[in-house]
């Protein structure tokens, strides 16, 4: 098969927002009126940022949503995507498959897959978006305000608990593992969530790396602090179950208890990356606003916490006691 023939067949779909798309030596596109280009690029390493033996389908689904969740970030709407791709060889049944799972996340949020490049090498992709915000609107990491509320969408720690049972870390029922697995193979970018959020939020970022060092970035390009509760933390039914029973034993004092277990599981929940849920902050005024607006869009969006003066990020414990991320053993999330 030529290089020509696999990029017909496994990449070349119709578009709707296109000019001229995949076949071309460039693609053109035509920005909407009043409206500013937000451009982002991500690359995925074999056996870096996934097992070289993922399912094809779901890192098809995973690369274009990572991407997706970055426009959400923004508050743009995804329109573009480009995907260069390096294959050690052409395995017609791991293209299909992947191809399924690009266009069923394209699909979805309406994303014309306009171009690419098609090498050999190990297993490698990069997909770049392009979305469009109207201009001047965009929602920026560096605008959080003094006394902003800091809101989180959904929930947080599914993905790293899934991921801690693959690598034997902890072992979940199958039914816990599957619902995890969801998370973590098959994120939903919140893009109707980040549109909604033009003219509301102040400062936002998508969390990919963990809540502390994401909400630290956002700290830091506006230079204040925050204080966060987590007793306000949103966290699924198995992240609740997983920190029970990982209490339970440890005061037990089960042969089996590691000391550290539950703090283990707390790390998931502040550390854990991969979530790719909102992190946001808001004037208070507008606090009744986006519980609206959770209501409408169904989608939990939780008040956590508020930005204080200084640089400090304040985690404040069930007992209102601070947590020390030293102490608590996050310090390799620092
Ligand atoms: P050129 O040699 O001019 O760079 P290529 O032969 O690399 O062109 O690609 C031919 C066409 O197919 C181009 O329009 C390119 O954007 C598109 N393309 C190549 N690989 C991919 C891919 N993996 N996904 C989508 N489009 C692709
Ligand atoms: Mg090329």
């Amino acid at each position: 098969m030529s290089e020509f023939d696999l990029i017909r067949q496994h990449f070349t779909r119709a578009t709707q927002h296109t000019h001229l798309g995949i076949g071309d030596d460039a693609a053109l596109i035509k920005p909407s009126a009043n409206m500013q280009l937000a451009i982002s690029v991500d690359m995925l390493v074999a056996g870096t940022h996934f097992f070289a033996d993922a399912a094809p389908y779901q890192l098809g689904w995973k690369a274009l949503a990572v991407n997706l969740s970055d426009m959400a970030a923004m508050g743009a709407n995804p329109k573009w995507a480009t995907l260069a791709i390096a294959l050690p060889a052409v395995n017609q049944p791991w293209l299909t498959e992947f191809s399924r799972g690009f266009f069923a996340c394209a699909d979805a949020f309406q994303v014309d897959l306009i171009g690419g490049d098609t090498t050999r090498g190990p297993l490698t992709i990069s997909i770049q978006i392009i979305g469009e915000v109207p201009i001047g609107q965009a929602i920026e990491r560096s605008g959080a305000q003094l006394d902003d509320e800091i809101w989180l969408s959904g929930h947080l720690g599914d993905a790293a608990l899934a991921l801690a049972h693959i690598q034997g870390h902890l072992t979940l029922t199958s039914e816990a593992f599957a619902s995890c697995a969801q998370a973590l193979h098959a994120p939903q970018p919140r893009v109707n969530l980040g549109l909604a959020l033009v003219g509301l939020a102040n400062s936002a970022i998508d969390i990919s790396d963990g809540l502390l060092a994401d909400l630290g970035h956002i700290l830091q390009r506006s230079k204040l602090g925050a204080s966060i509760y987590l007793a306000n933390i949103p966290q699924s039914t198995h992240v609740k179950a997983a920190l029970v029973a990982a209490q339970q034993k440890v005061r037990q004092g089960a042969a089996s208890a590691n000391h550290g277990d539950d703090q283990k599981i707390l790390s998931m929940l502040l550390a854990g990356g991969d979530d790719y849920e909102l992190c946001f902050t808001a004037t208070a005024e507008n606090h009744n606003k986006i519980m609206q607006l959770s209501q409408s869009l169904k989608l939990p969006l939780t008040c956590i916490g508020h930005i204080t003066q200084g640089t400090r990020l304040a985690v404040h414990g069930l007992n209102d006691e601070l947590l020390d991320f030293k102490e608590a053993g996050f310090d390799h999330f620092k």
